[in-house]
């Protein structure tokens, strides 16, 4: 069984991220009803669809209750902190994560973080950061974590909830990083980057790292992996991922879709996967 941790089915500009790439393809190739099915045909059994901006916690929602195999995470991303902190109070947009954090296809708060790389709000993502973190903690909610060009202030503010637990979210590598992670309970998410071919900083420390704290992810629509590099990602090619972390761990691909899936299950309990 095939798992990916984090895709986006829907996100603010995805139509234009995907009208700029569409290459030989129609928009209709890539909608939500296609791209589910595609994913299942290659063996993905579920997938968490991430959100990034409060605006499309609606739309998440609808296509959670139409694919029960998509799961949801409700999130903030990074580059919109500066704006929801002027848009909405703080008491508004916990009133939104509540409603949606209730739900039982609503298996984690992501993804969230901080991108030093996209905004240079250091203080209103600081700030949107730990209010989730704090919701996180009173829904009992893993997180989804991204960090761009700031881990080491990324770990510093997890390492202030030591009770949440989550995944890192599209991992770049750095040992060091991996090191600090590891002495955490946090998972680190792998994707399509593992099989650039001048990626050998991820490759190194993907071989090394034990197979109990990986996840295999897309970031879908971006970031696909060879053979698709450059194009739309989809969750249907998470399957490039498998068969990298198999090459390079030197360790049967069903082998490593069984760990991985057992780490999803583990950390995201609310999917509760093999009951399903
Ligand atoms: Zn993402």
């Amino acid at each position: 069984m095939l798992i990916d941790s984090h895709c986006h089915l829907s996100f603010s500009g995805f139509d234009s991220f995907l009208i700029s790439r569409l290459a030989d393809k129609t928009p209709e190739y890539y909608s939500v009803d296609l791209l589910v099915d595609r994913a299942v045909r290659a063996g993905v059994r579920y997938m968490i669809n991430i959100g990034t901006h409060l605006s499309d916690v609606e739309q998440i929602a609808k296509i959670s209750e139409k694919f029960p195999n998509v799961f949801r995470s409700i999130g903030i991303h990074p580059e919109y902190a500066k704006e929801h902190s002027e848009k909405f109070s703080f008491n508004d947009m916990r009133r939104i994560f509540r409603k949606h954090c209730e739900k039982v296809n609503t298996v984690a708060i992501g993804e969230i973080g901080l991108d030093y790389y996209l905004s240079d709000a250091k203080e209103d993502q600081k700030k949107i950061f730990h209010f989730q973190l704090e919701l996180a903690e009173e829904f009992e909610l893993p997180v989804s974590i991204h960090s761009r060009e700031a881990w080491s202030d990324t770990m510093e503010i997890l390492e202030d909830h030591p009770k949440i637990t989550g995944v890192i979210h599209c991992f770049s590598g750095e040992k060091e990083f991996a090191e600090r992670v590891l002495k955490t309970s946090f998972y680190l998410g792998i994707g399509g980057t593992l099989t650039f071919k001048k990626n050998s900083i991820l490759q190194e420390t993907v071989r090394d790292l034990p197979i109990d704290r990986i996840l295999l992810e897309t970031d879908a629509p971006f970031l696909a992996p060879v053979p698709f590099r450059g194009k739309v990602n989809e969750p249907a090619f998470v399957i490039h991922v498998a068969e990298k972390v198999s090459e390079l761990k030197n360790i049967p691909q069903k082998e490593i879709e069984v760990a991985t899936s057992k780490n999803f299950s583990k950390l995201f309990k609310k999917a509760n996967i093999y009951d399903a």
